[in-house]
């Protein structure tokens, strides 16, 4: 017999062999219906492995990770048997489980597949699925794994990368495929798959070698969860940021000033300033001081931080001055900087903690193929802090920093968002900086803020920095995608090698404990994140335009103007839209600027000194007088801006 020990705690014995699936069906049938996947001691395995010795097992359904990897990991052997029996002279190389679905790298030689053929391929697939084939792994030697691949040189290569002995191959149906395992028990539970795009991708990335096709697919268990998934791929398609970042005229990017570089246009411009002078307001209410640092510093300054020893080697490379021979680098981060404006004074620990904030643009080396609108740049803008205090106010500090972070957060409308903390390895001490009565003091700082906040928080051990431990915040927008904002992170390193210290009140010199902060991260990531959240519908306080005035025709130009007075007596950002132009024309106009409110004024508004509203979608709000919709424009700002 062995001793199974299951998530709760509790520990069964089962007949030695017995198979994850034998579990679940212990426990009840409908469990083993929903089981696809399992691990067990922390490995991958199938829930069809016979366990020999005692352990604890993890029984995974598709709603689990785990559950959804092995479903794709799947799929995609499905998807490899398809591409062979469809395309015979393909050559299959590697085919992973991805976020949302799985690809095959094919080498297609000279046949190539389009858009056109994804049905014929996606068909063969759900054929195969029918077949209810098992999933079976079986160990076999290098010298038979190499001769059923001997006219395929890319498992043939990946093959001579393996240790005879640790070879393994997978079964179903009639196909066989190089594989380390984890797969659902049979193709049957997929019923539903669709295959999305081809690319092309260098064999092993390296573009000196072949050039492959790369097939994206995804597939589920049930027909209507497809169909939602592709409606939520064509909504993310419509909200990509680079569509709409063109269409509001936010940004663009020159070749000629060169890939990964943003170029903020006025209406861009205007919406970033707005950004940060509403995080500046904030920031000066709790108490943070702004400071200005350059773009470049010399390399020694890097050396000094450790970031050169660490990054160097895959960053910009430096700058040389013509007669000095100086080297400088481009500022990928900011924290150095405002480790010298601390070090620029003596501080007494009545003076902390002390908080530098700064907009500091950084530039960072990023592949050109990894580019991406301005999610993946070169240059970007952090909304960066620092704080320098004792070890004793870490608490409160961390605790206002978290209110920052949600205040950011609900004047933005992000309100589905979950808290990761991130500790040290207490098993591993030599791996982090720092003394271990400090961790204990910042981990459990950390802790009680989450706690003290009401945060919905998880704890990840062994997840935390080499420096110090940190609060991840992950953001859910509004097509459930995850995103990582606002990071506050310990730091028990730069303090250390900057030499940072503060008079105690015991008259001796102490080290200050750093916090890292950025609520946005950076305004190019925060913007593009919004834009797809918002669908660039920002938050009325946000509105570059909150009002467009649009007249009947051009002889209501001068009430025009004057709606437009009253409208910035009341704070309100306001244009006029006076061309000789259709209203159907200049409505659609500004819906498609997304524009919140539109006012029209013709002959009878003018009469009775009101305004007719429309609301951008096009609710109408009837006739009323500008003070009337004034209020209107007031209530909708406060319920998303509270005040800080
Ligand atoms: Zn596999
Ligand atoms: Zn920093």
């Amino acid at each position: 017999m062995i001793k199974i020990t299951l998530p709760d705690g509790s520990v069964k014995s089962f007949e030695q062999g017995s198979t994850p699936m034998d579990v679940a069906k212990s426990i009840s049938e409908g469990l083993a219906r929903n089981i696809i996947s399992a691990s067990f001691n922390g490995l991958t395995v199938e829930t069809s492995t016979k366990l020999t010795t005692d352990g604890s097992l993890v029984l995974y359904s598709w709603k689990n990770d785990e559950g959804k990897k092995a479903f794709w990991h799947s799929s995609a052997h499905v998807l490899a048997q398809a591409i062979e029996e469809l395309y015979p002279k393909s050559k299959l190389t590697i085919g992973p489980a991805i976020d949302n679905g799985f690809y095959y790298d094919v080498d297609f030689g000279d046949e190539s597949i389009s858009d056109k053929d994804f049905k014929t391929i996606e068909n063969k697939m759900l054929e195969i699925a029918r077949g209810k084939h098992e999933f079976a792994m079986r160990s076999v030697t290098k010298a038979d794994a190499l001769s059923l691949y001997k006219d395929n040189e890319y498992k043939t290569e990946l093959i001579e990368n393996l240790e005879d002995g640790t070879i393994t191959f997978c079964d179903h149906s009639t196909f066989t495929d190089l594989c380390r395992g984890g797969h659902i028990p049979n193709t049957g539970i997929i019923k539903a798959v669709k295959i999305l795009s081809v690319a092309g991708a260098y064999w092993r990335g390296d573009e000196n070698k072949p050039q492959l096709t790369r097939v994206y697919g995804t597939s589920f268990p049930k027909q209507k969860e497809l169909t939602e998934y592709l409606a939520l791929l064509e909504e993310a398609k419509k909200r990509d940021h680079r569509k709409l970042g063109k269409e509001l005229e936010l940004f663009t990017f020159s070749q000629r000033v060169g890939q990964g570089l943003p170029l903020w246009l006025p209406k861009g411009a205007a919406l970033r300033e707005r950004l940060e002078n509403f995080l500046k307001e904030a920031q000066k209410k709790a108490g943070y001081e702004m400071v200005v640092t350059p773009h470049i510093g010399q390399k020694e300054l890097y050396e000094t931080s450790g970031h050169y020893a660490k990054y160097g080697e895959d960053s910009f490379q430096p700058i040389t001055t013509p007669k000095e021979g100086e080297e400088f680098l481009l500022k990928p981060m900011n924290c150095p900087h405002h480790c010298e404006i601390y070090n620029s004074a003596q501080w007494s620990y009545k003076d902390l903690p002390k908080r530098f904030a700064e907009f500091g643009t950084v530039y960072r080396y990023e592949q050109s193929g990894e580019l991406h609108g301005l999610t993946r740049v070169r240059g970007f803008t952090q909304d960066d802090a620092h704080i320098f205090c004792t070890p004793d106010q870490l608490d409160t500090e961390f605790k206002n920093v978290i209110d920052l972070v949600l205040y950011v957060f609900g004047s933005l409308g992000f309100e589905n968002f979950t808290a990761q903390v991130s500790l040290r390895d207490p098993e591993k001490p030599e791996k982090y900086i720092g003394s271990i009565e400090n961790w204990e003091k910042a981990e459990q700082a950390i802790i009680n803020a989450a706690k003290d906040k009401n945060l919905n928080y998880v704890i990840e051990t062994g997840e935390a920095a080499f420096y110090g431990p940190k609060l991840d915040f992950m953001v859910k927008d509004a097509l459930g995608r995850q995103w990582q904002l606002g990071t506050i992170q310990v730091d028990y390193n730069l303090p250390e090698r900057f030499d940072l210290t503060y008079k105690g009140s015991d008259n001796e010199s102490h080290r200050p404990v750093m916090i890292h902060r950025a609520p946005f991260g950076s305004l190019e990531r925060f913007i593009a994140i919004l834009l797809e959240h918002t669908g660039g519908n920002f938050p009325l306080w946000l509105m570059p335009n909150q009002v467009s005035v649009l007249t009947l025709s051009e002889k209501y130009e001068k009430y025009g103007e004057k709606v437009l007075t009253l409208l910035e007596n009341h704070e309100i950002r306001a244009l006029v839209d006076n061309r000789s132009e259709t209203i159907g024309k200049k409505i659609r106009e500004a819906e498609m600027s997304k524009t919140p409110y539109m006012i029209i004024i013709g002959e009878q508004e003018e009469a009775e000194n009101k305004i007719s509203v429309r609301q951008h979608g096009g609710e109408d709000l009837g006739t009323i007088s500008v003070d009337e919709f004034a209020e209107i424009v007031k209530t909708e700002i406060n319920k998303t801006k509270k005040q800080f």
